[in-house]
């Protein structure tokens, strides 16, 4: 190309080695996107394709894709998916940058995008509640990404490859479920604008929502390391260990197994030594309500068939663990003392 393109926007971008070195992660306000005469001119693309890192293979990007991107500092490890070591980003826009090179134009890809926080990123973050940082990001999964409203831009040529993830509704009982493994989030951190302060590295936020996840000790749900069990009455999910201990289940009473395994309590977090499974994170109560509604209609059925039901439904892996949880002692809410 040797024309001059007509400009859609007179804006000037870094180049990318300043992108590379300099701006990769510093927020979109500190890049300096002012009027100037050597102008690149921009405009905004719904999805274009680059070169992924990883894979070597091209891939198709939109907005709301999440990407990995390859930061300054990533050491990259001799696995492709070594994706830990990656920045997260959120995908706003694309644009097409062009740029001139004595007579010859480029076209170059940048993408505007909001970061997202690991357990391992989330150093350069300065909370609201400072005094709940350290156990906040303890009792973030492995695999768990905070979702921010922090705006970045990157070069198309650090994409590394797409990241596929689960949006994980915390406070509610019937979530789908999360595939282990697999990357999910439930916070968001909006981000506080605090232009005074001179150290540009650290960002100021606050988690939204945060107090609706919060159990009555006041912590968060770590979903590789505890157990909680949800209140219907009180709509909110609580450690086993916070709620008090009533009694065993079914004492008196003998239930069918079918009704037992309905009123089982609705649990999340994985047990110990055992594998995980697609319900550990997000709890047992998508299913458990399911299977609720199925005892509903069908009251008087056999209890082969409704054990069979369950089984042939749920798996054997499920069966198991509700068994489990049905040997679990009675307990009540703190709060509102529902036996749960
Ligand atoms: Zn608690
Ligand atoms: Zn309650």
């Amino acid at each position: 190309m040797s024309e001059s393109p007509p400009p859609t926007q007179s804006v000037r971008l870094p180049t990318l080695d300043q992108l590379r070195r300099r701006t990769l992660f510093k927020r979109l306000d500190e890049i300096t996107l002012s009027r100037t005469p050597d102008y690149i001119a921009l405009s905004q693309l719904s999805q274009v394709s680059v070169q992924t890192l990883s894979r070597d293979a091209s891939e198709t990007i939109k907005k709301k894709d999440i990407l990995f991107v390859v930061g300054p500092d990533t050491k990259r490890g001799p696995e492709p998916h070594h994706a830990q070591t990656y920045w997260k980003v959120y995908v706003n826009a694309i644009y097409l940058g062009v740029s001139q090179e004595h007579v010859d134009w480029y076209h170059e890809i940048f993408l505007y995008c909001d970061y997202l926080y690991g357990k391992r990123d989330f150093g350069a973050v300065r909370l609201h509640r400072p005094e709940i940082k350290a156990e906040f990001i303890e009792r973030l999964g492995e695999t768990e990404l905070v979702m921010s409203d922090v705006p970045g831009i990157i070069h198309g040529s650090t994409v590394e490859d797409k990241c596929e993830l689960y949006r994980f509704e915390s406070h509610r009982v019937n979530e789908p479920d999360i595939p282990p493994g697999s990357w999910y989030y439930r916070y968001e951190l909006t981000h506080l604008s605090d232009k005074s302060k001179g150290d540009n590295d650290i960002v100021h936020g606050k988690i939204k929502d945060l107090q609706e996840t919060l159990c009555e000790c006041g912590k968060t749900y770590s979903p590789d390391s505890e157990r909680q069990i949800f209140c219907k009455h009180c709509r909110r999910w609580l450690h086993v260990d916070c709620c008090d201990v009533y009694g065993p289940r079914f004492e008196d009473s003998e239930p069918t197994l079918a009704q037992q395994l309905a009123s089982a309590p609705r649990t999340r977090g994985v047990v110990e030594d055992a594998e995980p499974n697609d319900w550990n994170i997000a709890g047992s109560g998508r299913n458990l309500n399911k299977y609720a509604r199925w005892v509903e209609r069908n009251p008087g059925e056999e209890e082969e068939e409704a054990e069979k039901y369950f089984v042939d439904k749920f798996g054997w892996a499920f069966y198991n663990a509700v068994l489990t949880d049905l040997k679990l002692e009675e307990v009540r809410c703190p709060r509102c003392s529902t036996v749960l």
